[in-house]
């Protein structure tokens, strides 16, 4: 039931996007994941803003 989000640039989900993949603020690629506004942003970036990738709450890799 997860709302998916869709690249800002190519308007796929994220395991289909085919974009470069770097931080919208600082252009690092520490696990760089989608967010809610469309942009990708690193770990440390999305900590800061409070963004959460979409899988965020399900946590499906654990
Ligand atoms: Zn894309
Ligand atoms: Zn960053």
């Amino acid at each position: 039931m997860a709302e998916r989000f869709h690249c800002a640039v190519c308007d796929k989900v994220e395991e289909r996007c085919i974009c470069d993949k770097y931080c919208y603020i600082c252009q690092g690629e520490h696990d760089v994941r989608l967010v809610s506004d469309g942009c990708y942003y690193c770990l440390e970036c999305r900590e800061a803003c409070e963004y959460l990738p979409e899988d965020a709450n399900s946590r499906r890799y654990d």
